[in-house]
């Protein structure tokens, strides 16, 4: 398929506004399922992992491709729920646009607001979809001016609903200037354009000039010819908005009932004509990394280039075929049975099998080029995040920031034997997320699980026990702290073992100090690197470094703003082993952050309270007597919102805490916000 002819969407909503089931009735009607599965039964396509089913949410971004009038769509899925937002960001970051579902009766929705601003982050393209029209209440208008109010963007409807509630009836497509009517019986395959009505047409041409309005006003050729008085064809139009919604001026709306089968084609025309081709978006930024050198690239979405460039965005667990990895092809070309070469890990994985993910079934392909997004199979090594490409041309995509983990529970088998098993699903566990992570304590013998909540680890667990069928207990959540150190310090270390009989050694010398809040670990390779000595030297030193990242200082917690360079190194050709230096590296880590005065470090989380105006002073109450920060306060109609930093070790319990305060009027939302010296 032509890079013209593909599109690469992601559906996000706030939960329950109906992101599933418009999701299956595109499945449906481009004839990729054969019947439609209510959600209500748990049968929907999208949500492969029985869980999703169960708690009613999409946890997993899976692709599926589908056909759409001679066009390739991929939708990437995204999850609506705010304790997953590295999930949403993950494949904000692959997808070229995005359909915003928004609910005709609730409007524009705290998660919906979150997943809006993420999506202006990563510069995606968008148009509405304002469903559930057949509900009582719904407000097709109010949506739109919600989102406008909200998001200060300009909006243009390019539909308007024929009724609402009990009498919607279908929908007036403004462009055609026509009325679209759905038939139940072949549950709205079938439907009738007929001209616009009397009972409509003074509505309909009202917002037809609105409508040509709002886009003159964003296109100066079409502007020009709107002022002139001139006709305008709908092909202008159509052009001039493909051009303003690609370039994020003005979000089209459209609206219908998913459940009722009524406006979804119309939506996925919408998709082809509006949302952008993977070589229309600006191109993915890369860094190439050289010998001793690295470069900042574009690069460009271009199936010919010789070198692959391509991005593992999610990963799965599949029981049959073992790791499941969604990537999507940024440059070149990759076939089925080649080596490619992981970026970041510097390892060469094989390429066994290429698929393609349908909505009922995978399909085998011999290979996937730019633009496109595939699942292979075969790979071991590579994690959500990592960079795909080839040894001559290594570049590495700027990757997603995850949150970092701010909960832990100890987790331990029912049954001893059970302890492998456990370790390797906890394995293959972080390979799928990166926000999780696991630890086998040494000393006391425990197994610990972090994670980014209460319900993040809540989800990871059911899965270990319903999918891995691995029984477990776990204990009491708990706080992950972190180390870090206040001070600068400098080592030598000059390691001298015999093994074996052999003599080995290893000469260095570190200079660590602590960095900037919230910047990570960073490790510099401080010395120009001696071209007579192997590069594996220099890479063993730098994975000690990052081994010792995680493995902490004085407590064992991972360490954080721990800035560690490497200011000498000398080799001898004889005895030095990248085992030596890995042990020279771990022991002047060790030594030097023990002179840098380390402190224990706590996560404080960015806590947003939505109140009602009579429990306002009791809200905010609730969280300074947690040692809350109120650092702003927004008024909102009937009520405000208050904006607060607090520290995780507080904040168990909230939710339960802010309900009986305020008789259950007020929520939140919680996210990490920087680590702090543990007071
Ligand atoms: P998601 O959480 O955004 O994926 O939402 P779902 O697609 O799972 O839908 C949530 C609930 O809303 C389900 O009970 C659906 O049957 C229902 N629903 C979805 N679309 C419509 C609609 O157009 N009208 C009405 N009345 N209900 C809908
Ligand atoms: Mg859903």
């Amino acid at each position: 398929m032509s890079l013209e002819k593909m599109r690469n969407i992601g559906i996000m909503a706030h939960i329950d506004a109906g992101k599933t089931t418009t999701t299956e009735r595109i499945l449906y009607y481009s004839g990729k399922i054969h019947k439609i599965g209510e959600i209500d039964d748990g049968a929907a396509t999208m949500d492969f992992m029985k869980q999703e089913q169960e708690r009613g949410i999409t946890i997993g971004s899976a692709a599926i491709t589908t056909e759409w009038k001679n066009h390739q769509i991929n939708i990437i899925d995204t999850p609506g729920h705010v304790d997953f937002t590295a999930e949403v960001e993950r494949s904000l970051r692959v997808l070229d646009g995005a359909v915003a579902v928004i609910c005709a009766v609730g409007h524009v929705q705290p998660q919906t607001e979150t997943v809006w601003k993420q999506a202006d982050r990563f510069n995606v393209p968008r148009i509405c979809f304002v469903n559930k029209m057949d509900r009582i209440g719904a407000d097709f208008f109010g949506a739109v001016e919600d989102v406008k109010a909200k998001f200060g963007c300009e909006t243009v409807a390019m539909q308007i609903p024929m009724g609402s509630g009990g009498d919607f009836e279908g929908v007036i497509d403004l462009l055609k200037m026509k009325e679209i009517r759905w038939d139940a019986e072949t549950e709205g395959e079938k439907f009738t354009e007929s001209d616009i009505s009397e009972k409509y047409a003074s509505l309909a041409s009202e917002w037809h000039e609105k409508m040509i309005d709002a886009i003159a006003s964003v296109d100066d050729e079409l502007g020009e010819i709107y002022l002139e008085g001139g006709d305008i064809s709908a092909d202008q139009i159509k052009k001039a908005l493909r051009k303003a919604v690609l370039s994020r001026t003005i979000v089209p709306f459209f609206l219908g009932s998913s459940r009722h089968n009524q406006g979804v084609q119309p939506l996925m025309d919408a998709i082809i004509d509006y949302l952008p081709a993977p070589d229309e978006v600006p191109p993915a930024a890369g860094l190439h990394i050289k010998k001793n050198d690295e470069e900042k690239i574009d690069v460009v979405c271009d199936p010919d280039a010789k070198t692959p460039v391509a991005l593992v965005f999610k990963i799965s667990y599949d029981p049959q075929m073992g790791m499941l990895c969604y990537v999507r092809m940024y440059s070149g070309k990759i076939s089925n049975g080649t080596m490619v070469y992981n970026v970041g890990k510097k390892k060469r994985e094989r390429v066994n099998r290429i698929l393609r993910v349908n909505a009922n079934h995978m399909e085998q392909m011999d290979s996937v080029s730019a633009g496109d997004i595939a699942v292979f199979v075969g790979f071991k090594l590579a994690q959500t995040g990592d960079s795909i490409g080839s040894e001559g041309f290594p570049v590495l995509l700027e990757s997603v920031k995850f949150p970092e983990p701010v909960i832990s529970i100890a987790i331990e088998p029912e049954t001893m034997s059970d302890r492998d098993k456990l370790m390797e699903t906890l394995d293959v566990l972080t390979h799928e997320d990166p926000t999780f992570i696991y630890k086998d304590d040494a000393e006391t013998g425990q197994l610990v699980i972090s994670g980014m909540g209460e319900l993040h680890l809540d989800v990871l667990v059911t899965r270990i026990r319903d999918d891995f069928k691995v029984q477990c207990r776990v204990g009491a959540p708990q706080v992950t702290y972190r180390e870090s150190v206040t001070a600068p310090a400098d080592t030598d270390v000059n390691y001298e073992r015999t093994i074996g009989g052999k003599e080995v050694t290893a000469k260095l010398s570190l200079h660590v100090e602590p960095c900037e809040t919230g910047k990570g670990n960073i490790y510099t390779c401080g010395v120009k690197r001696d071209s007579s000595i192997p590069d594996e030297i220099y890479d063993a030193v730098e994975q000690s470094i990052t081994n010792c990242f995680a493995g902490g200082i004085k407590f064992g917690y991972p360490c954080a703003d721990v800035s560690v360079t490497l200011t000498a190194l000398s080799f001898d050709p004889l005895t030095g082993t990248t085992f030596a230096y890995e042990a020279a590296a771990a022991q002047a880590f060790d030594e030097a952050c023990t002179k840098a005065n380390p402190q224990m470090l706590e996560p404080v989380m960015e806590v947003d309270i939505e109140s009602p105006s009579e429990f306002t002073g009791e809200a905010m109450s609730a969280i300074t007597q947690r040692g809350g920060m109120i650092s702003s306060m927004e008024d909102k109609s009937g009520g405000s919102i208050i904006h607060a930093q607090a520290p995780m070790v507080k904040m168990f319990g909230f939710s339960t805490n802010l309900r009986s305060v305020t008789q259950g009027r007020a929520s939140f939302g919680m996210t990490f916000s920087h680590f702090q010296i543990k007071a």
